[in-house]
């Protein structure tokens, strides 16, 4: 009796909607819901119940599940749950790397989203919002909104303004406009540091938008950015500590140096272990790092880099053992070669590409043996 009398009371409180406010540009999920609670004037528990079914909805902001109840009481006028969630929370960015079978669990509602974060993939505890981007909202909307570009993982810059985000770490357990909460400008010491966060936010918005990516072809890509500025052959002779050494010394290092808990972020090593394959790497703000640290190199570009990992490789070496073995004039310009730049220059081709020849052939691998690396 007690438990029917429970359940009628859960059904009175799953209303649909007054009001159903569209989507102002690309705000977030939580945005929205900050928009919703202030037309009501509700208290925060209620707003949590009347759109989630639960009270302390507002404290699970980067993306509270918005399965079932918030679908039925917005009767679907804001989208298909799946796509909200890939397109309205930081989720997105996690959704882009994960595991097929993950991401369609997550997206039938099996599993809360956010069993795709763990402790350490630097999902901020931080709102961000850029003042120029707030003041302009305000003027046309009347109300400031939380853009979910800037709160994706890695995210310190608004890219449209140049300029870095505000970060408000109170009011995260309530439903809160930006400008109701205090923060702080995220600190930059240089215009240099500031145009690299900037790459850092170009590389986020992209794995956001860019969905699913296949990790195995990033890996693929950095290892090859790597190994070609290290001169190394492949991964295996890459010097972890050189490129450890390296890491530390660049701009975007100091910053996160400065500004995040940097050991938890960016463990030790941390690069090498990523192109080795060591841990499968589906962390956004590691990638986000990484790809504009290569670029702070000038080792490679955003773009360049993401249409790197989405090209099939060269199928060359199939070709040749469908002709029953390598040509010989390909054979001795490996063995006349001294090292990798020779033989590229040699037979026309790109350095990776003699890299990859190297590294998938065993033929061509013995009779090189005698290269010399630069290290
Ligand atoms: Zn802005």
């Amino acid at each position: 009796m007690k438990a029917m009398y429970k359940r009628s009371m859960l059904i009175e409180q799953e209303r649909r909607l007054q009001i159903i406010p569209s989507w102002i540009d690309d705000e977030s999920l939580y945005s929205w819901c900050c928009r919703w609670h202030l037309h009501t004037l509700n208290r925060t528990r209620t707003t949590g119940v009347a759109l989630f079914g639960v009270p302390s909805a507002a404290k699970v902001w980067h993306a509270p599940n918005p399965f079932g109840w918030f679908d039925r009481v917005t009767m679907g006028l804001l989208g298909a749950p799946s796509s909200i969630l890939k397109h309205r929370t930081v989720a997105g960015s996690y959704l882009s790397l994960a595991q097929q079978i993950d991401r369609q669990r997550v997206q039938l509602g099996q599993i809360p989203p956010a069993y795709l974060f763990s402790a350490k993939s630097g999902v901020g505890a931080s709102l961000r919002y850029c003042e120029t981007c707030a003041s302009q909202h305000f003027l046309e909307h009347g109300v400031a909104i939380w853009r979910i570009t800037h709160q994706l993982p890695g995210a310190g810059v608004c890219i449209e303004h140049c300029r870095p985000l505000v970060e408000c770490m109170e009011g995260r357990q309530i439903w809160a406009s930006p400008h109701s909460t205090i923060g702080r400008e995220i600190r930059m010491v240089s215009s240099n540091e500031l145009q690299l966060m900037v790459a850092v936010a170009k590389v986020a918005r992209k794995i956001f938008e860019n969905a699913p990516l296949d990790v195995n072809a990033l890996r693929g890509s950095a290892r090859k950015v790597l190994c070609e500025a290290y001169g190394a052959l492949d991964a295996k002779r890459l010097d972890p500590e050189r490129v450890e050494r390296d890491w530390r010394c660049s701009i975007l290092y100091q910053w996160c140096a400065r500004s995040i808990s940097v050991a938890k972020a960016f463990p030790r090593l941390w690069l090498t272990d990523v192109i080795r394959g060591r841990r499968s790497e589906r962390n956004p703000m590691r990638w986000a790092f990484a790809i504009a640290y290569f670029c702070e190199q000038s080792w490679t570009s955003i773009d360049g880099f993401f249409t790197d990992a989405t090209v099939p490789h060269s199928n060359q070496i199939s070709l040749w053992a469908d002709m029953g073995g390598i040509p010989h004039e390909i054979l001795r310009a490996f063995t006349t070669a001294t090292n990798l730049k020779q033989a590229a220059a040699e037979l026309g081709v790109t350095a990776p590409t003699v890299r990859r020849w190297v590294c998938t052939h065993p033929e061509i691998f013995l009779i090189t043996q005698h290269w010399k690396f630069r290290r």
